[in-house]
C-alpha cells in the first residue's frame, strides 16, 4: 500500500518519537507479535490489494466525492472541499478500517472476531464486515453504553453478531477493552481483535492508519482534478482516537505547506473539567496498549472525558498524534458542544448536509482561521448526523 519512507512514519521498534510501543500483558504478546510480523507484507501483497480496493469500491462505495462547498466558500472566503466520507457504506469512515482488518484476520487464518465498542459506531462497522464475510463476531460494551446507545445494540444484533454487556468498572468503553482483551488472551490462535481507531498496541495504529490512508490518496487525485495542484492549503477533521485525521493527513504529512488542522471536543469547555481535549489537558502516559498523551490525575488515574458527540468522548489521542501535535507539525485546536452543535446546523442550512456531531467539530474551526480567498481548504466530513439526530433535538436551537 505505503511503501516508502516518510518522516512521521512509525520507527521498526513501533514508536512515534517518544510515542507508541507496545504495553501489553506478557499473555497478549502472542497475538500482537502475530500480528506486527505479518501485517505489513499481507497489505502490500497484490492479492490483498486487489481484494481491498475492489470492496472499497464495489461495498463501501469509494472513491466519495470531494465537493465543493459553495455556500460555505463564500461564508468563510476560501474555496471548501468536502471529503464525503458520510457517504460511505454505515455513514462513516469506520468502515474503511474494519473491511481492511477482516480481509487481514482471514489471510492470517481467523476465524473468530470480537471488537470493543463505546458509542457502538465501531461495533456496527464490524459486525457488517463480519456479516459480509459470514465470520463469527463479538462485541464488547460496556452495560451503561448498551443502555445509552441502544440502536446501535440492535443494529449489531440484527447483523448476527453478539453483544457482550462489560459489567465491571464504570461499564464503558475501558471495560469493554479489558473484557475484549482478556477474550483475546483465551482465544489467541482462531480470534482477531479489530481495534477501532489509531490506538491500541503497536502495529495498530500503523495498520490503522494505513488503511484510512485511502482518504488523502483520493483527495489527491481528485483535488489534481478540480484545482490543479495535489496540495491543498489546508486539511481539517475531528479527532477521537485520530483514525479519520489520520487517514485524511497522511499523503501530506510530509508536504510541510500543506497546514494540517486537528479539532479535538473540548465539551463544557476546556477549562470546565468536562472536555476531552486531549493534548490541552494530557499528560504523557500510557492508555490500552501504548505510550500517548491522555488526560490524567497527577497519580496517573485515567480522567473521564466528556462531549456531547459519543465519537469524540475519549480521554487519550492516538500515538501518531502525540508525536505530531509535540512536533508542531499538526495544528491542534478544539470546539466547545456549543460551537460544534452551531456549526452543525450551518452545514445543513448551506449545503444541505447534516454532519454527525464528531465532524460538525472539525467545522466549527472554520471561524477561527484566517484564510486567504484563494487558500483551497478540505474539511475530512467524517460521518453523517443521522445518527445523532437525538442529540441534535434535544439541543432544540435551530
Ligand atoms: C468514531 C468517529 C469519529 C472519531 O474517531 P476517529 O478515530 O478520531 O476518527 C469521528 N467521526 C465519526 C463520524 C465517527 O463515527
Amino acid at each position: 500500500m505505503i511503501k516508502e519512507k516518510m518522516k512521521y512514519s512509525v520507527d521498526k521498534n513501533g514508536y512515534y518519537g517518544k510515542f507508541g510501543g507496545a504495553y501489553i500483558p506478557e499473555m497478549l504478546y502472542p497475538n500482537v507479535e502475530e500480528l506486527r510480523e505479518n501485517y505489513l507484507q499481507i497489505m502490500e501483497s497484490a492479492e490483498f490489494r486487489e481484494q481491498f480496493s475492489k470492496l472499497l469500491k464495489d461495498y463501501v462505495g469509494r472513491p466519495t466525492p470531494l465537493f465543493l462547498a459553495e455556500r460555505l466558500s463564500d461564508k468563510y472566503n476560501a474555496r471548501i472541499y468536502l471529503k464525503r466520507e458520510d457517504l460511505c457504506h454505515t455513514g462513516a469512515h469506520k468502515v474503511n478500517n474494519t473491511i481492511g482488518q477482516i480481509i487481514l484476520a482471514r489471510k492470517l487464518g481467523k476465524r473468530k472476531i470480537i471488537a470493543e465498542t463505546g458509542a457502538g459506531q465501531h461495533g456496527v462497522a464490524t459486525a457488517t464486515v463480519c456479516a459480509l464475510m459470514g465470520m463469527e463476531c463479538i462485541v464488547y460494551m460496556g452495560s451503561v453504553d448498551m443502555e445509552r446507545q441502544k440502536p446501535n445494540v440492535e443494529r449489531m444484533r440484527i447483523l448476527g453478531t453478539q453483544v457482550e454487556p462489560a459489567k465491571s468498572g464504570s461499564q464503558t468503553l475501558k471495560d469493554a477493552t479489558n473484557e475484549a482483551m482478556r477474550h483475546w488472551i483465551n482465544n489467541p490462535t482462531d480470534t482477531h481483535y479489530i481495534i477501532g481507531s489509531v490506538v491500541g498496541p503497536h502495529p495498530y495504529p500503523d495498520m490503522v492508519t494505513r488503511f484510512q490512508s485511502v482518504i488523502s490518496e483520493e483527495i489527491r487525485f481528485q483535488l489534481k482534478e478540480a484545482e490543479g495542484t495535489e496540495h491543498p492549503d489546508y486539511v481539517l477533521a475531528c479527532v477521537g482516537g485520530g483514525s479519520n485525521a489520520a487517514g485524511a493527513f497522511y499523503h501530506f504529512l510530509d508536504h510541510d505547506d500543506v497546514h494540517l488542522v486537528a479539532v479535538e471536543a473540548a465539551g463544557h469547555g476546556v477549562g470546565s473539567g468536562e472536555s476531552a481535549a486531549t493534548t490541552a489537558l494530557g499528560k504523557p502516559g500510557v492508555l490500552h496498549g501504548s505510550k500517548t498523551l491522555l488526560m490524567q490525575t497527577a497519580d496517573g488515574q485515567v480522567i473521564e472525558p466528556y462531549s456531547i458527540s459519543a465519537g469524540l468522548d475519549y480521554p487519550g489521542i492516538g500515538p501518531i498524534h502525540a508525536h505530531l501535535f509535540n512536533t508542531g507539525r499538526v495544528k491542534f485546536m478544539n470546539a466547545t458542544d456549543e460551537e460544534a452543535m452551531k456549526a452543525g446546523i450551518e452545514l445543513s442550512r448551506l449545503e444541505g448536509i447534516i454532519p454527525a456531531i464528531e465532524s460538525a467539530h472539525a467545522f466549527a474551526a472554520l471561524q477561527k482561521l484566517d484564510f486567504k480567498p484563494d487558500d483551497v481548504v478540505v474539511i475530512n466530513l467524517s460521518g453523517r448526523g443521522d445518527k445523532d439526530l437525538e442529540t441534535y433535538i434535544k439541543w432544540g436551537k435551530y
